[in-house]
């Protein structure tokens, strides 16, 4: 193991199936440099010669299958060479996909639609991102599904959303290009908040994802890989059947965990096939801090983007000209409920906000339906305002947009996320 400090420079030689692994310390960058061979960072390949900049916290490993050459610079947190990883395991599984995928191609049937799930801090959201990347080199477009509503990877916290892949996720980002995302709006930042709500969003996106499946045969072929969230126990795991069954999945990759991979050999089809695989080594885990500095961050670079500045725009609305919604009624007891009518419907209920200082600093969803006529609860979301002030006595809400004024859309959805716009 060896720290990198500021000014130095370290080589690390990797030897093939080898990983280097390094933290980069709070408020730091590392710049790493491959200097000979061939690696790539959870699927994306490196390009020779090029520095690629590691923003604080960011823990990444450098994968090479024939060795390499490497070199860090800047303030590291630890950096080491491992020789156990999970990675031939992991390229093993994308084999089988890529067999699944060929097979739908000469059937004239879909591609693989495989869920990855685990408890909190396993690497999912790591395997999902190998498995896209790989699929992608290959030259297929798979569709990438994040339910992740705490720590997603397609948009904020508080949505879960899908997204057609062209390209290899951003080496030094992270992300995947978004190139017409498919986002909804749940509003919270774990399921447990209104978990009916979040099973009805998930059947919602399924069904479109299906649906988009039917009219692209490329993307039918390339199919699908769906990330979840972390709660896996009680309503959680009842969450991971009903993500399952509404997505239809053929595979579900269980990291790390034995009980729930029994669990789901024993409640869900036959033909779903069920493996069981370990998690890496080296993947680290993440302190309520970091996952709350993690989800601002999310928010920060919607807005303001991340190596790419990006310009957002703060302008005043009127209270008159938006109508703030609030997904899900306070639940009443079920002998004052009106007759005929279920708790479940509570949950889904739309309610009034009167705009007020409460509002504060907290992310707003744009409905991308135009009247109240339509399914808002079911409608996707535009994008995200963010309320930076709020005047009572003028009657103006003032705003943060990522585009210019005018709002698109008027009928805005309140999220518990918030964000304190510090520009
Ligand atoms: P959660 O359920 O909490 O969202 P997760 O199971 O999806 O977590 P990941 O987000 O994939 O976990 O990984 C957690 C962290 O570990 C990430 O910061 C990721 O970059 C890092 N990581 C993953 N694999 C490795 C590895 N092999 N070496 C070093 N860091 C890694």
């Amino acid at each position: 193991e060896k720290n990198v400090d500021e000014g130095k420079r370290v080589e690390f030689k990797l030897d093939k199936v080898c990983e280097l692994r390094f933290e980069v310390e709070n408020n730091e960058e590392v710049e790493l440099e491959l200097k000979s061979g061939m690696a790539e960072i959870f699927g994306t390949e490196l390009i020779q010669n090029k520095k690629y900049v590691f923003y604080s916290g960011g823990k990444i490993a450098v994968f090479t299958w024939h060795g390499c050459v490497l070199e860090l610079s800047g303030k590291t947190e630890v950096a080491y060479i491992a020789k156990e990883t999970p990675m031939v395991m992991y390229i093993n599984t994308h084999a089988a996909l890529e067999q699944m995928r060929v097979k739908a191609e000469t059937d004239n049937t879909s591609g693989p639609t495989v869920m990855v799930v685990g408890p909190g801090d396993v690497g999912k959201s790591t395997v999902c991102k190998l498995l896209v990347n790989y699929a992608v080199r290959l030259g297929r477009r798979p569709t990438f599904v994040d339910l992740d509503v705490g720590q997603g990877q397609i948009s904020i916290p508080g949505t879960i959303g899908s997204l057609s892949v062209e390209r290899p996720a951003d080496v030094e980002e992270g992300n995947f290009s978004l190139q017409a995302p498919l986002i909804y709006h749940f509003g919270h930042i774990s399921p447990s908040v209104n978990i009916n709500l979040y099973n009805c969003l998930v059947s919602q996106l399924a069904d479109i994802v299906q649906m988009r499946g039917e009219t692209n045969r490329k993307a039918a072929i390339s199919g699908v890989v769906i990330n979840t969230c972390g709660w896996v126990k009680g309503l959680g795991y009842k969450a991971v059947i009903h993500a399952a069954q509404a997505f239809e999945v053929d595979v579900i990759i269980v990291l790390d965990q034995e009980r729930l991979h029994n669990d789901l050999k024993r409640d869900l089809p036959k033909f779903v096939k069920i493996v069981l695989q370990p998690k890496s080594g080296g993947v680290v885990e993440r302190s309520r801090q970091h996952r709350v500095e993690s989800r601002d961050a999310k928010v920060k670079e919607y807005f303001y983007g991340l190596s790419t500045p990006l310009y957002p725009h703060q302008y005043d609305v009127k209270f008159s000209d938006v109508t703030i919604l609030k997904i899900g009624a306070p639940l009443l007891p079920d002998s004052l409920l009106p007759l005929g009518m279920k708790q479940e419907d509570a949950h889904l209920k739309l309610v009034a906000v009167p705009p007020s200082n409460q509002l504060l600093h907290h992310v707003l969803a744009v409905s991308m339906a135009l009247t109240s006529d339509d399914d808002i609860v079911r409608s996707n979301v535009m994008g995200f305002i963010c309320i930076n002030g709020v005047d009572m006595e003028k009657k103006v809400l003032t705003i943060l947009a990522p585009a210019p004024r005018p709002l698109p859309r008027s009928i805005l959805l309140l999220s518990d996320v918030q964000f304190v716009d510090t520009h």
